[in-house]
This record gives C-alpha cells, sequence and structure tokens, in this order.
C-alpha cells in the first residue's frame, strides 16, 4: 500500500552522518527540512548533497525545505546563566546590537522596540514559555517585570511577546543571506518563521525564484487571523505548534490546527503539521499513546505532511521516529478505507475559487470518474506540479501518480499526499507521458492490463497550470 501522508525530517547532528540519514530515507522520509536557525551554511550545503545523492540511489525524489528564523526576538549574551526567582524583579534593556550584553545588570533583549511595545501587565515569555515575567514598569528602554516561575535563563533563548503586533522586518540581515544561500542551493521549498500578513509573503516572492514554493509558519495570533489573505499567497502552511502555543494559550493550538488544515486544503495549499508529535521519542524508542494519538488526529484532521523535528534533529532514535509516523500513517489510512470504502472520509468540502476553475472542474470530474470506474491510481502530467496538488485536494481513493519532466516539480511533489511522482526523462508527449506511467504501475503492481484509469493533463503541455484534459485510458 502506498502511504498518502508524507513525512517530513529535520536533519540536524543526530541524523547528518550518511548511514542514519539513509535510514530515515528507508524508513520513509519524504522531505527534508533544513533549520537555519541552527545549522551552518556548511551543514546545510551537506545535507542537501547528501539528500540528492541519496534520493538518486533509491529512485525516488527527496524535497529540499530550508526553513527561515524570521524575526525571532531573543536573549542577548549574559555574562552567565541567570537563575531566576519567582516573585522577584528584574530589568531588560533592548538591545540594538544582537551581540552586545546588557548595562548594569540588565537582561539584554535583541528587540530595539521592547520598551515601546509594552505596558504593565504584559507578559514576557521565555524559553519556549517556561520562563515567565509580567511587566510592572517601563522607563526609557528599560522594561522592569516581575517573574511568575522559577528558571535558568540562558543567553540566546527565544522570547514571545504574546498578542503583541512586532514592529520587524518580516525577514532579517540573516534570513536574506540564508535565502540567498538556499536558493544556490536549489531547495525545493522555502519556509519562513513568524509570518503575520500577506505582505511578509510578498516580500519573500520577490526574492525567491520562479518554482520554489513558499511556506507560511503559522505561529502567531496576527498570522491566524490573517490566515485567509495568507494562503492566498502561500503554497503551503506550517501549524508551528511550538511556538504557537506560547503565543496563543495552549488549549487554543489543536483548534488553530483543526482550522488551518481545513483552510489549507480548500485553498489547494499544502498543510504540514509540525512539533512535539513524537517528542519523548528524543530520548526514548517507543511513542507515548497520546503522541501516536496525535499523529493519527493531525491525519484525521487532513494534514498533508508530519513533520519530526528535535526527533530526528538530535535525537537519539530518529529512524524509529520515522518508522512510527510511517507505521500509524499506514494504519489511519487503512481504516479510513481510501481504497475500500471512502465514505467515512471527509468528501471535498472545497469550496473555494481554485475549484471553480476549468482546472478545478477537470481534476473534481477526474477523481470523480476514477471512483465511478473503480480505476486503480489517477495519472496526471504536470509541468508545475499544482494539477496534481489540486487532485490531492479532492483526496482521491487512489494513489495519483503524477508524471513531470521537470526535477524540481518532481522532487516538490515528494511533499504532496497521496502523490507518486515519476520523473520523464525523455521528450514530453501524451503517449510517452502514458507509456512512463503505465510502466511504473506495472513493475510496482498497481495494476493488471485492461483496467481503466482517467488522465489529466494541460494542453499545450509546456503552460504551467491549464488542466483542460481529462481522458479514459485502458492500461
Ligand atoms: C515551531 O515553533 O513549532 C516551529 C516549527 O518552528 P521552529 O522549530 O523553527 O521553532
Amino acid at each position: 500500500m502506498i502511504r498518502r501522508a508524507k513525512i517530513i525530517c529535520t536533519i540536524g547532528p543526530a541524523s547528518r552522518d550518511p548511514e542514519t540519514f539513509r535510514r530515515l530515507v528507508d524508513a520513509g522520509m519524504d522531505a527534508v527540512r533544513v533549520n537555519f536557525s541552527h545549522s551552518s551554511h556548511e551543514e546545510a550545503a551537506r545535507t542537501i548533497r547528501m539528500a540528492r545523492e541519496v534520493a538518486r540511489e533509491v529512485g525516488r525524489p527527496l524535497a529540499v525545505m530550508a526553513d527561515l528564523q524570521g524575526p525571532k526576538i531573543r536573549v542577548g549574551v549574559l555574562p552567565r546563566p541567570l537563575d531566576i526567582d519567582r516573585g522577584e524583579v528584574y530589568t531588560f534593556e533592548a538591545l540594538h546590537d544582537a551581540d552586545a550584553g546588557g548595562e548594569g545588570g540588565a537582561i539584554p533583549i535583541t528587540y530595539p522596540d521592547l520598551a515601546n511595545e509594552l505596558e504593565p501587565g504584559d507578559r514576557l515569555l521565555f524559553d519556549d514559555g517556561r520562563i515567565a515575567f509580567k511587566v510592572e514598569d517601563v522607563q526609557g528602554a528599560r522594561v522592569t517585570a516581575r517573574a511568575s516561575t522559577n528558571g535558568r535563563l540562558l543567553s540566546r533563548k527565544g522570547l514571545n511577546l504574546p498578542g503583541k503586533a512586532l514592529h520587524v522586518p518580516s525577514l532579517t540581515d540573516k534570513d536574506r543571506d540564508d535565502l540567498a544561500f538556499a536558493l544556490a542551493q536549489g531547495v525545493d521549498y522555502i519556509a519562513l518563521s513568524f509570518v503575520r500578513r500577506a505582505a511578509d509573503l510578498s516580500e519573500l516572492r520577490e526574492l525567491v525564484d520562479e518554482g520554489v514554493l513558499i511556506i507560511a509558519k503559522i505561529e502567531k495570533e496576527q498570522a491566524v487571523r490573517n490566515l485567509v489573505e495568507i494562503l492566498s499567497l502561500a503554497d503551503g502552511v506550517m501549524v508551528a505548534r511550538g511556538d504557537l502555543g506560547v503565543e496563543l494559550d495552549f488549549e487554543e493550538v489543536p483548534v488553530v490546527q483543526k482550522r488551518v488544515l481545513r483552510l489549507s486544503r480548500e485553498s489547494v495549499s499544502i498543510g504540514i503539521t509540525a512539533t512535539q508529535m513524537l517528542e519523548s521519542m528524543t530520548t526514548s524508542s517507543r511513542p507515548t499513546r497520546a503522541e501516536v494519538s496525535d499523529v493519527a488526529n493531525a491525519l484525521l484532521d487532513g494534514t498533508d505532511a508530519v513533520m519530526l523535528s528535535g526527533e530526528t534533529a538530535v535525537g537519539d532514535y530518529p529512524a524509529e521516529a520515522v518508522e512510527a509516523m510511517d507505521r500509524v500513517a499506514r494504519r489511519i489510512e487503512a481504516e479510513l478505507g481510501f481504497l475500500e470504502d471512502p465514505s467515512d472520509f471527509a468528501p471535498p468540502l472545497v469550496q473555494s475559487g481554485v475549484h471553480r476553475t476549468v482546472s478545478g472542474a477537470i481534476a473534481g470530474a477526474a477523481v470523480e470518474a476514477t471512483h465511478r470506474l473503480g480505476a486503480p491510481f489517477l495519472i496526471t502530467l504536470t509541468t508545475s506540479g499544482f494539477t496534481a496538488r489540486l487532485l490531492a485536494a479532492q483526496r482521491p481513493r487512489v494513489p495519483i501518480l503524477a508524471v513531470t519532466d521537470k526535477e524540481r516539480t518532481y522532487r516538490q511533489l515528494a511533499m504532496a499526499w497521496g502523490v507518486v511522482p515519476i520523473l520523464l526523462e525523455e521528450e514530453v508527449s501524451y503517449d510517452g507521458m502514458l507509456d512512463r506511467a503505465r510502466r511504473y504501475a506495472f513493475d510496482h503492481g498497481l495494476a493488471e492490463p485492461g483496467r481503466h484509469c482517467v488522465v489529466t493533463a494541460g494542453m499545450p503541455f509546456d503552460v504551467p497550470g491549464t488542466t483542460n484534459y481529462m481522458r479514459v485510458e485502458t492500461l
């Protein structure tokens, strides 16, 4: 059985060696995330090179997603770790230079506008919300706040100011530098952290090569409010539950997750669920039952992909974590009866504009015809990959064999739900494409000769986004 949901792994010190990396691929990794909050350019280049090499060896694509840090506010450099005592008052000072230390014992913060932004009663949350303060006073560039937790504050730890619309550029100098590097490395996806509004994405779009897809990380309350406009410009969205659960009360996370995933499918955008999915597997070979349920529920919410972070980047059991995700996904997908009885699984409730276009109508008709004919899979010839994603958004019961002659599209589709990417090495023609898909299907035991199969394509072939053709073929 072909797994429909895709698995994204963050690569880090625990998975950067070729042997472990290969184990992740064998366990089912579909896409690699390079996190520029933690990776040097040299490490990122090594990971990307390895992904390309291993993909060639195994004969299936691996997508590469570069994740830009975005405007994360942090503690500056502290002379030593600072023990925070609940009930005590501390002073914070905005820094213009992120590498400088605080003056006169103040805790340095890498956000020049800190004092302008805050008023008494506001919360400062450090280190994923583990250390909390409530603001008592603001004087010039200094803020005093009372600790509401104990904890040990370290240099460079993140700071969240929940509910604040920050006056920071959406791309920092570091992001621009990392972006230029990632594009030069030929990455397939760019993910941007702390997106607040659609304008953040248009700014990024101007700098990104045509054809590279953009993922908006949803982790701010402002982004949740602006979700519809963000979805209109993003190719995908990530429910970045780590920061989201600090910026919002944690009980909001599942509510936002469901909303983001539903709207993302309606907008034919790739929905990714991320962070702490199998957190305990950082140090344990087996997931908790709650984590297994969390992965399963994200799949039931309609996520296209599930993502591993620390589990594969720094964990003790990276390949086991991928295996666990693969097992949960296969079990849930079998239970939903994609192949036998799809009636339990929510039908496409898709209402948005794209489903009423020629492409949308063809995709809907192709899926309907596939189901009526009991065809074993769908075939699409796709240049940009959009038709394949549009078909996927209708959640067909059968795999989508997406044939493309574009290497980037081939890799990008590794992250699309239900899509089996196939690279066409010869010149594009209808017969050549059909023949390539047919060979793939027979080689992989997906069908026997004589079965019906629905084919969609855009004619002429070289104009992306023009799906206007559907035909029923006999294999
Ligand atoms: C998150 O906050 O959930 C997330 C995915 O972002 P990062 O790993 O960059 O903190």
